[in-house]
């Protein structure tokens, strides 16, 4: 799953951030942004997140 950041257009992509992701913490929520989210970015939240389809799976 990809999503795109609303406000500066960060791109993140699930499959790349998981392999991190595994060994610090789980996402608490099945398929989606981890909770506590934040894009590295612009620093907004993830409610500013919107999932892409359509692109490169
Ligand atoms: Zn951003």
């Amino acid at each position: 799953m990809v999503w795109e950041c609303q406000a500066c257009g960060y791109v993140y992509n699930e499959k790349a951030a998981n392999r991190q992701q595994r060994l610090e913490e789980k996402p608490l929520n099945s398929g989606g942004l981890p909770v506590n989210w934040k894009c590295p970015v612009c620093g907004v939240g993830r409610e500013f997140f919107e999932e892409v389809s359509g692109r490169n799976s």
